[in-house]
C-alpha cells in the first residue's frame, strides 16, 4: 500500500505510524520466535473510531489487517501479512469502569490482562482468567483467541467471562453492545462468533468483564499418583469434597515431572517439591474467603486420599514462596524442554476417558516412524485438555514437524479430540482443520467469514 498518500498519519498521527525500520522486532514476531511477520505498517490507533477509520481505509484498498495484541500467541495468529497493517491495540489500555455493585469491568482492548487483574483486586474484585503471559497478553488478544489457563476448571474460559463486547467490522462499521446482563438471549449471540475468532472476524475494541468476588485465601498442593485412573478419581473426589473450591488441576505424567525438576534443581537450584519416581503429578489449588475453615477442609481433603490411598504422596504449600516453588514446576517448565529444542508442542482436547490411550497411542504411532522419538505429556486434565512435546531425535535432519503432526493430529481425529484446545488455528494448524471439523461446519464458518469480511482483509490465511 501507498504509505505517503493514504492518509494514515491523518488518522493516527505521524508518530503512530511506523515503517521499515522503526518497526521493532516485538511487531515482527511472537513470543516463541516461531513466525515472523513483514508488515507495510504497523499503526497504533487511540480510538474505536481511529480503528474504524483505518479499516475503511484498508478496505476500499484491499489491504490486509491484522490486530495485534501482546503477540504471546502460540500458532502465529497474529503475524501480520506480508505487505499489510499491523493493528496494534496497545494505547487503547484503558480500563473505562470497574463497577462493583454489577461486577463487571469494562477495559479497551490493549489493557495488558496483568493490568485488569490488579485493577479489579484493588476494587476487592476479580478477574478469573490466568495464564502464563499475563504479564503481556492483551484483553483482545486474550479475546481474540477465547484463552483458557490454569483457572478454567472453576470459572470457564475467556468466553464466559465476556458479557458485552465492542468490535469494528472489516468494512468500518462499528457494532458495539456494551450490556452488563449475564443474561441476554435476544436473538443471535454475535459476540461468541467473534470471541476466538483469531482476528478474523473483527477488530475487538472494547469489552464488559464479568468479575466474580475476590478470594482471600488459596490453598496449594502437589500430588502424586500411581495411575491415569486414579488421577481422575481424585479430580472428581475433592471437586466435590472442596464444596467447588477446586480452581486448577494441573497434571505432568511421570517421566514429565522429572525431566522439568532435574533441569529446574540444576539451571534454577528449585528443590525438587516431591520425591520422583511416581506415574503422574498434579498442582492442585483451591480457592476461598474463610482462612482457617478453607485450610482446614483442604488438608482434610488431601488426607482422606491419601489414607485411601488415591494419592501416595503430597506436598502442600505453607507459605508463599512454596506456593511459587509448587507452581513454578508448573508456569516454568520450558526449562526441562530447552535443550529439545526445535520441538513441535501442542495443545489438544479430548474427553478425560481416552486420554490414557492418546498418550499410548501417539508414543506407538512415534515409535514406529521414528525409533528415536521422545515424547512428553502435560495440561489443564481438569479440562480435558493436554499438551504434548515432540521431538523426533533425528540428528542432523530438519525437524520434520508435518509427519509429527500428522501422527499427533490423527490419533487425536480416532478419539473424537480437537486439533485446539485453547490455543487456537493461526497458521500453525490450519492444514488440519478439516481433520477435527467437518466439512458442513468448515462451510459454516467460510459462510461466516464471507458475510463479515466479504474483500477478505482480516487477517487473510488465518483459520481458514
Ligand atoms: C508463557 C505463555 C503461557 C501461555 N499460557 C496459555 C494458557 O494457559 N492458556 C491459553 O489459552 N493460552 C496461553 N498462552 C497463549 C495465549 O493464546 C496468549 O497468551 C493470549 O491469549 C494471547 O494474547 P495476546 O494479547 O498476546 O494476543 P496476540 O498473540 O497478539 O494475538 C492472538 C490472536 O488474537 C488476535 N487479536 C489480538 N488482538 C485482537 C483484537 N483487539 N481484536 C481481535 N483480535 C485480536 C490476533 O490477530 C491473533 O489472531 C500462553 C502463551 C505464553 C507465551
Amino acid at each position: 500500500m501507498d504509505i505517503s498518500s493514504n492518509g494514515l498519519a491523518e488518522i493516527v498521527g505521524a508518530a503512530n505510524v511506523l515503517i521499515g525500520d522503526d518497526i521493532g522486532d516485538r511487531y515482527r514476531s511472537d513470543f516463541l520466535k516461531k513466525h515472523v511477520a513483514a508488515p507495510a505498517v504497523v499503526l497504533r490507533p487511540a480510538s474505536t473510531q481511529e480503528v474504524s477509520e483505518i479499516l475503511k481505509l484498508a478496505h476500499r484498498e484491499g489491504t490486509p489487517v491484522t490486530a495485534i495484541g501482546g503477540q504471546t500467541g502460540m500458532c502465529g495468529a497474529a503475524m501480520a501479512s506480508p505487505g499489510g497493517i499491523a493493528l496494534s491495540l496497545e494505547r487503547m489500555n484503558r480500563i473505562e469502569e470497574i463497577d462493583p455493585a454489577s461486577m463487571t469491568m469494562t477495559v479497551q482492548a490493549g489493557c495488558v490482562l496483568q493490568v485488569a487483574h490488579e485493577a479489579a483486586e484493588a476494587e476487592g474484585v476479580f478477574l478469573p482468567l490466568d495464564l502464563g503471559a499475563r504479564g503481556s497478553a492483551m484483553i483482545g488478544g486474550v479475546i481474540g483467541t477465547n484463552a483458557g489457563g490454569n483457572r478454567v476448571l472453576r470459572w470457564g474460559m475467556m468466553r464466559d467471562m465476556v458479557l458485552g463486547l465492542e468490535v469494528v467490522l472489516a468494512d468500518g462499521r462499528i457494532v458495539s453492545s456494551l450490556g452488563k446482563m449475564i443474561k441476554d438471549n435476544a436473538g443471535y449471540n454475535w459476540k461468541h462468533l467473534l470471541i476466538g475468532s483469531e482476528g478474523t472476524l473483527g477488530v475487538v475494541t472494547r469489552a464488559v468483564l464479568r468479575l466474580r468476588p475476590l478470594p482471600t485465601t488459596h490453598q496449594t498442593a502437589i500430588v502424586a499418583t500411581e495411575s491415569f485412573e486414579d488421577t481422575i478419581r481424585l479430580l472428581r473426589k475433592l471437586d466435590a469434597s472442596l464444596s467447588g473450591r477446586l480452581s486448577s488441576f494441573e497434571l505432568l505424567w511421570g517421566d514429565c515431572y522429572e525431566r522439568v525438576v532435574d533441569a529446574q534443581l540444576d539451571q534454577l537450584k528449585r528443590p525438587v517439591p516431591l520425591a520422583k519416581g511416581h506415574g503422574f503429578y498434579t498442582v492442585v489449588e483451591a480457592m476461598g474467603s474463610d482462612k482457617e475453615g478453607d485450610d482446614a477442609q483442604f488438608e482434610r481433603a488431601l488426607a482422606a486420599e491419601l489414607e485411601g490411598g488415591l494419592i501416595v504422596d503430597a506436598a502442600v504449600a505453607n507459605s508463599e514462596s512454596q506456593r511459587a516453588t509448587l507452581w513454578g514446576v508448573r508456569d516454568e517448565m520450558h526449562v526441562g524442554f530447552m535443550n529439545l529444542m526445535p520441538f513441535c508442542n501442542y495443545d489438544v482436547s479430548m474427553a478425560q476417558s481416552v486420554m490414557p490411550t492418546f498418550v499410548a497411542r501417539v508414543r506407538e504411532d512415534l515409535a514406529q516412524r521414528f525409533p528415536n522419538a521422545v515424547s512428553y505429556f502435560y495440561g489443564h486434565a481438569g479440562d480435558g485438555n493436554l499438551h504434548a512435546i515432540v521431538n523426533p531425535l533425528e540428528p542432523g535432519k530438519p525437524l520434520d514437524s508435518i509427519a509429527v503432526d500428522r501422527i499427533v493430529f490423527g490419533v487425536v481425529r480416532e478419539l473424537g479430540g480437537s486439533i485446539a484446545a485453547e490455543h487456537g488455528i493461526g497458521t500453525l494448524r490450519r492444514e488440519f482443520l478439516d481433520w477435527t471439523r467437518s466439512e458442513d461446519e468448515l462451510w459454516m464458518m467460510r459462510a461466516i467469514k464471507q458475510a463479515l469480511d466479504p474483500r477478505g482483509i482480516l487477517n487473510p490465511g488465518k483459520v481458514l
